[in-house]
């Protein structure tokens, strides 16, 4: 039997890492774990307990509430993937919106929030087989990864890509703030001082600004088995 490795993929927003980890697990028989899901629905928490509104953010409170917060993936076999869960109830909508977009880098800057979720995302990935997303996969969470990829395209390109598909779910958004969103969640993650995103010294970087979905497919495919049959 193949040698089961861990496959990090890690990159800025909006590049289509979900979208390729996702069909790679598939393609595989990996796991996926979709690590953005999880900051998500820990916002989307802190904003159901008034912790987060226009005038800031309740850090202190949030660190209390910590404990009380369950996650848990659950595969949805009518999609094909697992479905985020924040204290058994299904929030995978609630999670992609807009509002949760436009504060998730600012809880993701806190420390006791990584540390747990980096703990469980390292008990996932435990007996390898896994494909994880995220912006630390590679630098933190495995960083003896087998098989490490960096996935960047431009600015404009990525936010036509996410303008896209929040408007093809009905979402009302302007493009302006879509590229407004994800040039600010760049920012605040490449500058956070624990785990900041970064490409790890032994990442393959892929720039995706020019190729299609089939073209990365094909190419990160090949670089997977690559690896697993060396
Ligand atoms: O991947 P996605 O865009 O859904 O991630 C949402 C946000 O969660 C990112 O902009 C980043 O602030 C945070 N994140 C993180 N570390 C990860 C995954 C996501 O800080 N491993």
């Amino acid at each position: 039997m193949d040698k089961k490795i861990t496959i990090a993929i890690d990159g800025h927003s909006s590049t289509g890492k979900s979208t390729l980890a996702k069909q790679l697990a598939r393609e595989l028989g990996y796991v996926y774990v979709d690590t953005g899901a999880m900051y998500r629905a820990v916002t989307y928490f802190a904003m159901q307990h008034g912790l987060i509104d226009k005038d800031g953010f309740d850090k202190e409170g949030l660190i209390k509430l910590l404990p009380t917060v369950s996650l848990q993936f659950l595969f949805n076999p009518e999609l094909g993937f697992a479905e985020m869960y924040l204290n058994e109830v299904n929030v995978e909508t609630e999670i992609r919106s807009m509002e949760v977009s436009g504060f998730v880098s600012k809880v993701a800057e806190v420390s006791e929030v990584r540390a747990k979720l980096v703990e469980q995302q390292q008990h996932m990935g435990e007996n390898k087989g896994i494909v994880m997303d995220g912006r630390d996969i590679g630098t933190v969470v495995f960083p003896k990864a087998e098989l490490k990829i960096f996935m960047t395209a431009s600015a404009e390109v990525r936010a036509h890509r996410r303008y896209d598909e929040l408007t093809a779910k009905g979402q009302e958004v302007s493009y302006d703030e879509v590229l407004a969103n994800v040039t600010e969640r760049d920012y605040i993650d490449s500058h956070r001082t624990d785990s900041p995103l970064l490409k790890a010294s032994d990442a393959i970087e892929i720039d995706n600004s020019n190729l299609s979905r089939e073209e990365q497919f094909e190419k990160v495919v090949s670089l997977a088995k690559h690896t697993i049959q060396l």
